[in-house]
């Protein structure tokens, strides 16, 4: 078994930062898991721990049944993967991925069937004997994938393996990675900033902010239960709306509609004092029948905004509008205003939406 499991690990760097704060975390063998949040929020400090590369100053780690705390990052059998690839130039494809088995005085013929056998799985049996300057950043990056596969590691740990690829091949190397983890089954912790990445890869995900795990949980439960505003901003794109609220007669009312509360929800509110101000996170789906003021009359629970921005995606249109009680994102803006000339979209600006809150969120309970 490869789990790999952290109790209370916490880092303290020599000059007292406070990098990753009491963390608990149990991954499950062949378990693919993402550490994500935004830049100094401790995900790398956490993956080095892991591979040995990063002392812990409090807490416990365990690999398999195992505690490895004060095992050498080779004793540990993990293989990292970085962004940097960190290929040896001198050396062709067949080399660089043998590398780590000739470390370990692995015999030839071994060596040679393991690399041909992972160069089959990542598509690279035809660059074998090139040099990595002679090979596209995608190649690189799947020499470097190789070099961890060979050694049929417990846990492959990536460190934002795809950030320096270009935006397309990002996206078809996501697929490729999420592919060869299922197939190959292996323990995986991958960290990433970017919250697409970290939705559609892993099995779960932990968010993480200032050293302290946010949310753990299956991308879609962060998506639909996040545990806190951080969380809730953090994960989806766009991102959510955060507007202002007030609790009235057991209703909400906000400036894009009424909302209902459940009991328990209204019973916490009237608990605090007044003013019973909220704020209300909205997702940008989160409206229906959005067209510009002028295109036809409403009726209905509906609301007026100034548009900031249109921006088109090709497929999607993201209307930023401000809405009385703060700035507000839709992706619904509807076919028939799309079509009708709004591509164009700089111009748009200073134009009137209407909108409401779609019949899901207006009947949500
Ligand atoms: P990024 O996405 O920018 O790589 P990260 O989430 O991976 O960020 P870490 O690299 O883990 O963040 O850093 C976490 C915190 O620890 C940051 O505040 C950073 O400045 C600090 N830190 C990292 N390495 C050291 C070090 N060697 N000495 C002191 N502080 C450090």
């Amino acid at each position: 078994m490869a789990e790999i499991i952290l109790e209370g690990v916490t880092k303290r760097f020599p000059d007292g930062a406070l990098a990753v704060k009491d963390v608990d975390l149990d991954i499950a063998d062949g378990e693919f898991v993402i550490l994500v949040g935004p830049s100094g929020c401790g995900k790398s400090t956490t993956l080095n721990m892991i591979a040995g590369l990063e002392d812990i100053t409090e807490g416990t780690l365990r690999i398999g049944d195992r505690v490895v705390n004060d095992l050498a990052p080779k004793e540990r059998d993990v293989a990292m993967v970085f962004q940097s690839y960190a290929l040896y130039p001198h050396m062709n494809v067949r080399e660089n991925m043998g590398f780590p088995l000739r470390l370990a005085k692995v015999d030839k013929a071994t060596i040679n069937a393991k690399v041909e056998e992972a160069a089959q799985i990542l598509d690279l049996t035809g660059h074998l004997d090139r040099k990595p300057a002679n090979l596209s950043g995608g190649q690189r990056q799947r020499v470097a994938m190789g070099r961890a596969i060979v050694r049929d590691p417990k846990a492959f740990l990536m460190d934002e393996p795809l950030s320096n690829l270009d935006a397309k091949l990002r996206v078809q190397m996501r697929t490729q990675i999420s592919r060869l983890q299922r197939s190959l089954g292996t323990t995986t912790v991958y960290v990433t900033h970017d919250q697409t990445e970290a939705m559609t890869l892993g099995d779960r995900v932990v968010v993480m902010r200032q050293g302290l795990v946010q949310q753990i949980g299956a991308p879609a439960e962060l998506y639909d239960s996040p545990r806190n505003i951080f969380v809730a901003g953090f994960i989806g794109s766009p991102a959510m709306n955060f507007l202002n609220a007030a609790l009235e007669a057991g209703v909400l009312r906000s400036p894009v509609g009424d909302l209902p509360l459940d009991d328990r929800m209204r019973q916490a509110l009237e608990r605090q004092k007044a003013p019973r101000e909220v704020i209300i996170g909205l997702r940008p789906e989160a409206f229906e029948d959005v067209a510009l003021a002028h295109d036809r009359d409403r009726t209905g629970p509906a609301f007026a905004a100034t548009v900031e921005v249109l921006e088109s995606l090709g497929s999607d249109v993201y209307v930023y509008f401000t809405a009385e009680g703060g700035p507000a994102t839709t992706t619904e803006l509807e076919e028939l205003a799309t079509d009708s000339g709004l591509r164009d979209t700089g111009a748009q600006a200073a134009q009137q939406i209407v909108a409401r809150l779609d019949a899901a969120t207006r009947a949500r309970e």
